[in-house]
């Protein structure tokens, strides 16, 4: 219970296309039964259910805690930024060359497929794609990408490599637009209003026939005899057929065996926008990560507006375990988050120099980290009719909607008596995301390590 999503969490500036949808129920009561019960309804739960729907003859609920979509998804920076390079190296170590490019692969490939999604579908989301810019400031994290990308480079697996640019010395201060930046590197990326992604696609989900429950957290589930669940809420009990647990952070309040799998860590975001609207913004031309030493790093996605999402903060928020291990409360602002991301374009980017920036929203966010860094998705090994898509650790862009496509492909054929080793459509994910019993049982969390504060470089 003390995993819940908490109530009156901080409002994104994303949430500022909230209406009535926010608290939809589709009907005031919830079914004594359903043959599958999402639990979410995030990027994951919503896409899950929209490539459900369509291959799946059973009724489908949908149990959202709080308002529709108002976890990770909601107050995230937006920023489609597949990571082609730099964890190349430690992927490789635990799973392989090939392991490795699968993962690459696999995150490349969400840029066409949320294009896809967006223009098949018609959602009107601010989607763009556009490059990223990697910054890396600090010797260790430049020295680190050009490691990774040498390597990414001489790996014959990965598909992507030559959309990926790494520049040095003057040329990567011109194109970064940041002073003392040693080492650039550009690929393609996307940037997006996740809310109204998910909100368009659950919309069409509701038409397409799914039962969605807001404000209707899952409190306990039971397995019961016959293999089906009993599913508890504050305002009754469902039995399910199958089971979605689409999560994320707070994946242990409905399966205790997640408790530290994945572990909820707060995180910061902010919208920036000229303090003078005589001010006109200087157009970044691309979307941005920059990073200091160790874990400490910041992005952005300009948006087409002019205004700015920026997100990060960490030096506010690492070195102090109690802000960020293990809090699920986004209610409240990481100490210090709002004058850091207020002023925080000026003194980075040199054509930002002069126009004076603040923060008009800053908000909180709970991501969901996991003990090896990657995502759990598929049944779980001892309970096939629970399925986990949850543990995107702060990385879920381009990583949840094929995930989602591959899971609501494995139920719909599991469902229809179609077995297979990996289960029909999880073959279409990374080996490495897949459930398996080592990763149930396997005890190591290097979230706290690889979390390492960094020393606090000059911004
Ligand atoms: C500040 C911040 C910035 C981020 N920036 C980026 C970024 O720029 N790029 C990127 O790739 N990723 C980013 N992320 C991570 C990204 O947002 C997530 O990986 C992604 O949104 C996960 O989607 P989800 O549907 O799994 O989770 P969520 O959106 O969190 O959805 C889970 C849903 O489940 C509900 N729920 C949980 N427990 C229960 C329960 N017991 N009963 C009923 N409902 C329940 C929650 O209320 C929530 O709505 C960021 C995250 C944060 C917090």
């Amino acid at each position: 219970m003390d995993v819940l999503p908490v109530a009156n969490p901080t409002k994104s500036f994303w949430l500022t296309a909230e209406d009535d949808f926010a608290t939809f129920r589709s009907t005031p009561e919830l079914p004594a039964e359903a043959d599958v019960v999402i639990v979410g309804s995030g990027y994951a739960g919503a896409t899950t259910a929209h490539y459900l729907l369509p291959q799946f003859k059973g009724s489908v609920l949908m149990l959202e805690a709080r308002n529709v979509c108002s976890g990770a998804t909601a107050r995230n920076g937006g920023h489609l930024k597949p990571d082609l390079y730099y964890s190349h190296n430690d992927f490789r170590e635990k799973y392989g060359e090939a392991g490795a490019a699968e993962i690459i692969n696999f995150e490349h490939a969400h840029l066409q497929a949320m294009k896809e999604l967006v223009e098949g579908e018609q959602i009107d989301c601010d989607f763009v794609l556009t490059r990223a810019c990697d910054v890396h400031l600090h010797g260790t994290a430049a020295e680190r990408a050009v490691a990774n990308y040498t390597e990414m480079c001489k790996n014959p697996h990965v598909r992507c490599k030559q959309d990926v640019q790494l520049t040095q010395g003057d040329a990567a201060r011109v194109i970064s637009k940041v002073d003392g930046s040693p080492v650039c590197v550009t690929y393609t990326a996307g940037q997006l209003w996740p809310y109204k992604l998910v909100t368009a696609v659950l919309r069409k989900a509701v038409a397409a026939g799914l039962n969605l429950q807001t404000n209707t957290p899952v409190v306990a589930t039971e397995r019961l005899g016959d293999g089906r669940y009993l599913v508890r809420t504050p305002r009754g009990a469902v039995v399910a057929g199958r089971l979605v647990l689409a999560t994320n952070a707070y994946t242990a309040s409905v399966e205790p065996r997640f408790r530290n799998k994945i572990v909820p860590i707060k995180g910061a975001c902010s919208h920036i926008v000229p303090v003078s609207a005589a001010d006109r913004a200087p157009h970044l031309t691309n979307t941005y990560g920059i990073r200091f030493a160790g874990a400490d790093t910041d992005y952005l996605i300009n948006r087409p507006d002019g205004s700015v999402v920026l997100g990060g903060a960490k030096k506010h928020i690492f070195p102090y375990k109690d802000r960020f291990y293990n809090v699920v409360d986004d209610s409240t602002l990481i100490p210090g988050s709002e004058a850091y991301f207020s002023g925080y374009l000026e003194k980075m980017f040199y054509t930002w120099k002069g126009v004076a920036t603040h923060a008009d929203h800053v908000w909180s966010g709970i991501l969901g980290y996991t003990d090896d860094t990657l995502p759990y998705v598929g049944a779980l090994p001892d309970e096939p009719r629970k399925y986990v898509i949850a543990g995107f650790h702060g990385h879920g862009m381009p990583r949840v909607l094929l995930c989602a496509r591959a899971l609501a492909g494995s139920l719909a054929a599991d469902a229809a008596g179609v077995a297979g080793d990996p289960a029909p459509g999880l073959a279409d994910i990374p080996a490495a995301f897949r459930i398996t019993p080592d990763r149930m049982t396997a005890t190591e969390n290097r979230i706290l390590q690889s979390l390492q504060p960094a020393p606090v470089p000059k911004l």
